[in-house]
Order: C-alpha cells, then structure tokens, then sequence
C-alpha cells in the first residue's frame, strides 16, 4: 500500500475550510493498510469531578486544523511516512462503563489487528484500562510512558472500580503493562494520604514528580523514559500533566504542572521508542478558554505521530 493520506494543502484549501477531521485527514473507516488509526473515544462517564471529556475528540479536531503537517524539530513528516486516517470515534455508551469498555476494546483490537497504531482521543482516562486490554492481547504487557499530575492507581470510589482514578491500578491487577517499565511524569498535587502512593512504589513503578521535573530539568526526567528502548511502549497523555495555566480545560486540574513548552520537549524525548498505541485524554472543552486546551491536545497528538513516523518502516 503506497497511498498516503495529506492534509489537504492550505494554498488549495485554508485551513478553516472543509469538515473537522483531525488536522482534516480523510475520514476512512476501512482500516485495511493504514500505519496509524486515529480515533475518538468521547466518554466521561468515569469522571469524579468535572466531566465534559466526552466532547474532547470532536473540540481536539476543530483546534486540529491549524497544525502544519512538517515538524522542523524531529524532521519528521509523519503524512509522507505513514498512512495515517482519521476513523472516527468508537459509540460509547453513556449510561454503562463496562459495556463502553466491551465497545472501546473492540474498536481498538481491529486496528491493532489490521496492523495499525492506535492513537486514541479521549474523552476521560477511564478508557485507557479497555485500550490496554486490547494492546496487551495483541503484544503482551508492554511498557508504559503516563503523562499525569495523578497516578490514577487508587482502588475504588463509592465502591466502583473502574472511574478515572483507577484504570492503571486496574491494568496492572490484570498484568497489561509491566510496572518495571513504567514511568509516570508529572506527577503533584494533594492526596488522600502517604499510602497512595504505596501501590506503584511496591510494584516499581517510577515516579518523576512535577516538583522533580522543575528541578531538575526535562533532560533528567527523560533518563528513565530512555531506559524503555527496545520494549513495546504504550504512552497515555493526561493533559492534566501540563499546568491549568496553559490547560485549564480538564476534568481535574492541579497547579504546579508543566508548562506546555516542556510537554513538547518530553513528548520530543520518546523519539527512539517503539509506541505501539497511545492516547491523550482530559480534555474537557466545557471549562476550557479560547480553545488553549483542546489546542494544546491536538500539538500533542501531532508530536506523538511525529514520533512514531520516525521508527517508520518503510512499505
Ligand atoms: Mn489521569
Ligand atoms: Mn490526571
């Protein structure tokens, strides 16, 4: 398969024009042949505090439209290298996590089955539990990049297990990712109590805190980032990661966070890694501000595929 998919060319066709896919990719929903499936996944039924996640994906491709497709600082023209389309979203169902789940795992089991990278837009970090089910059953238990100011490796709340603030704990119960080889950046704020933290120390994960990060620079938190070369690497980007300065339109914002400038630096590092699926979930456009946050989600995105088109192979 040889034909890529462009944006169409802003000389042609101004980049205001034409319907919202992502960065108005061709809408395809055969995934026969393609590198790179993007797809929306709006869902916020397993948010504790704000929710509007579920009109992340479409916001996210509005504030798409305005991204040039060559990134100068990886050199990487990820529509020349890969056959990347935009499929739509998955139909959730609002009214019944586990059956959304059922729905998303399927969703992003066909692509991986076709061949192609997930990258999956959110709609709340619950989701990412069923993307990981459907990952791990396509490449085993992979390692792990988490962008987040939270962990989200508590157990339960109001006795429900599965909601935003558990998928990774669940994900680990179920063996989809190796904690060894996870790192969590970003990571601030108030919790419950010192034991919060015991699940991920006791199972190795590590920990670049935000307060770390500023310290210390994005160059020292990438050194546990480098050491996953060579594994199959799954990355989830809470955009709560980046400071609500720069974020403010998200389900559970926590000041002290990144600047947006050393989210791109961070995401520039994974360069190298094997990203076998990812995502970028949060967003939620309701409390949002001039578009700065669905905006910022779609720069990320755009480096994540930049990234991954650079391990390219060549068809
Ligand atoms: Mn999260
Ligand atoms: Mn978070």
């Amino acid at each position: 398969m040889t034909t890529r998919f462009e944006p169409p060319d802003a000389f042609q066709s101004p980049r205001f024009a034409q319907l919202p896919t992502f960065m108005r990719l061709p809408y395809v929903r055969d995934l026969e042949g393609l590198d790179v499936a993007i797809v929306g996944v709006p869902f916020d039924g397993g948010t504790s505090y704000r929710s509007g996640a579920r009109f992340g994906p479409r916001e996210i491709r509005v504030h798409s439209a305005l991204i040039r497709p060559y990134h100068p600082v990886l050199r990487a023209s990820p529509f020349a290298a890969l056959r990347i389309a935009d499929c739509g979203d998955v139909d959730t169902n609002p009214m019944d996590i586990l059956d959304t789940y059922g729905r998303i795992e399927r969703a992003v089991g066909a692509i991986l089955a076709a061949g192609a990278v997930p990258a999956c837009i959110g709609g709340d970090h619950s989701i990412s539990l069923a993307i990981l089910r459907a990952v791990a059953r396509a490449h085993g238990p992979v390692a792990f990049v988490h962008f987040d100011s939270h962990q989200d490796m508590w157990d339960e709340y109001f006795g429900n297990r599965y909601f935003h603030g558990t998928p990774f704990r669940r994900a680990l119960e179920e063996g989809l990712y190796d904690p060894k080889a996870t790192v969590q950046l970003g990571i601030r704020g108030p919790v419950y109590g010192p034991e919060d933290f015991a699940f991920g120390e006791t199972h190795g994960v590590t920990v670049v805190r935000a307060e770390e990060l500023h310290r210390r620079g994005t160059g020292a938190a990438l050194e546990p980032v480098r050491r996953l070369a060579g594994r199959k690497v799954y990355v989830s980007f809470d955009i709560d990661a980046v400071d609500p300065a720069f974020a403010p339109g998200t389900g559970t914002p926590e000041v002290g966070g990144l600047t947006s400038a050393q989210a791109l630096e961070l995401l520039r590092g994974l360069a190298g890694l094997d990203i076998v699926a990812f995502d970028l979930v949060e967003v939620a456009p309701p409390y949002d501000h001039a578009g700065l946050t669905a905006m910022l989600a779609a720069n990320v995105l755009f480096e994540l595929l930049s990234v991954v088109s650079l391990r390219a192979p060549a068809r």
